[in-house]
């Protein structure tokens, strides 16, 4: 259990509160976080060793996944009040964790537990104004599009949420999570997600900076030394599929889940082995058939933004999603300085591209 010793405040985050100082203020946020500890061992999860692993404790691991998700949104300083959303960058965190401790078996669904901690004390849903009994006569709610439908969010209790920004706090009811829904051999990964979760948030910050600079080809390695391969990676996708808002540069896709799962993905024009280049002007977003395109040469971008077609890409009807893009302009960033570099484009073009 945490005991607080020093005194001062907290830094680095912008929810941060004061560490308790005198004894009265001690011993409340102990009692506080005695509370929440109880609250958090005592999660209500479908138990059932045919079903869940024993990793997961033979448990559903939804509403867990879900709340570090939340832990690590806070951390990042994402999450500034204690009204969560439900949004794509929770959805995100979630398949991260579910990913890395379920496999790569049919995702879980982030749905259910953001519904279902409703029975918890510190998770209260926050009706739609006018939906109010509409959700409190509704039994179940299993769909994205339902949730959208009756629920503005989930408000965390205060004390609760200030907990959460203080990060010995936040540490500790993590650790809770940890132990009672994780077998040891995870718990390891957990805490490697979560670092990963802040380091992208970081790293996604230097991204931004770098386009306000002049773009080099090749970057320094040493941001390798810095950064873990999964933070850059996620760093380096929310940063280029948010710039071209969810769409595909060559054809113009733009599909998303109700959950917010994104079609397109965030390409290197000079592959990371080449470049080690994460600018995001190294970048282009595009669906799995372009990207795979783009990465055998198959397209290109010539000058003006103009889509080039390898000449090995037959002419019948089964590749038309490619020779039918020829010469047109591909999608641009809503930002144009986010656009991708000439020099990248003609790196490609030269080394890459089958012309
Ligand atoms: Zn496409």
């Amino acid at each position: 259990m945490l005991r607080w010793s020093g005194d001062g405040v907290i830094e680095g985050h912008p929810g941060a509160v004061t560490q308790p100082t005198s004894r009265r203020q001690l011993a409340l946020f102990n009692s506080m976080l005695d509370d929440y500890t109880d609250e958090l061992k005592n999660l209500r999860t479908d138990r059932n060793p045919a079903r869940w692993p024993a990793v997961t404790r033979y448990r559903a691991p939804h509403k867990p996944f879900l709340l570090l998700t939340v832990f690590d949104l806070v951390a990042q300083g994402i999450l500034q009040t204690s009204f969560v959303e439900f949004n794509s960058q929770l959805v995100d965190g979630f398949d991260h964790y579910w990913l890395k401790i379920m496999g790569t078996s049919r995702l879980g669904d982030p749905v259910l537990p953001f519904y279902h901690l409703g029975t918890s004390r510190f998770w209260h849903l926050v009706p739609i104004p006018g939906r109010e009994d509409a959700l409190s006569a509704v039994g179940q709610v299993r769909s994205t599009s339902k949730l959208r439908e009756l629920v503005l969010g989930a408000r965390l209790d205060d004390e609760f949420f200030k907990l959460l920004t203080v990060p010995e706090s936040r540490e500790a009811l993590r650790t809770v999570l940890f132990e009672a829904y994780f077998a040891p051999r995870v718990r390891p990964d957990l805490a490697d997600l979560a670092q990963i979760a802040v380091e992208a948030s970081q790293y996604a910050t230097e991204l931004h900076r770098r386009v306000r600079q002049r773009f080099e080809l090749r970057e320094t390695p040493a941001v390798e030394e810095q950064y873990r391969v999964e933070s850059r990676s996620t760093a380096f996708r929310r940063v280029v599929v948010a710039a071209y808002d969810h769409t595909c540069a060559m054809c113009g896709v733009r599909l998303r889940t109700p959950e917010g799962r994104t079609a397109v993905a965030a390409a290197h024009i000079v592959p990371w082995t080449d470049s080690h280049n994460d600018d995001p002007r190294n970048g282009i977003a595009l669906c799995g058939l372009h990207h795979w395109a783009l990465d055998q040469g198959l397209v290109g971008v010539a000058p003006e933004y103009r889509i080039a077609i390898s000449r090995v890409v037959p002419t019948d009807p089964g590749a038309e999603p490619l020779w039918s893009l020829e010469r047109r302009t591909i999608h641009h960033p809503a930002d144009l300085n986010l656009r991708p570099a000439h020099e990248a484009l003609a790196w490609h073009l030269k080394h890459v591209f089958r012309g």
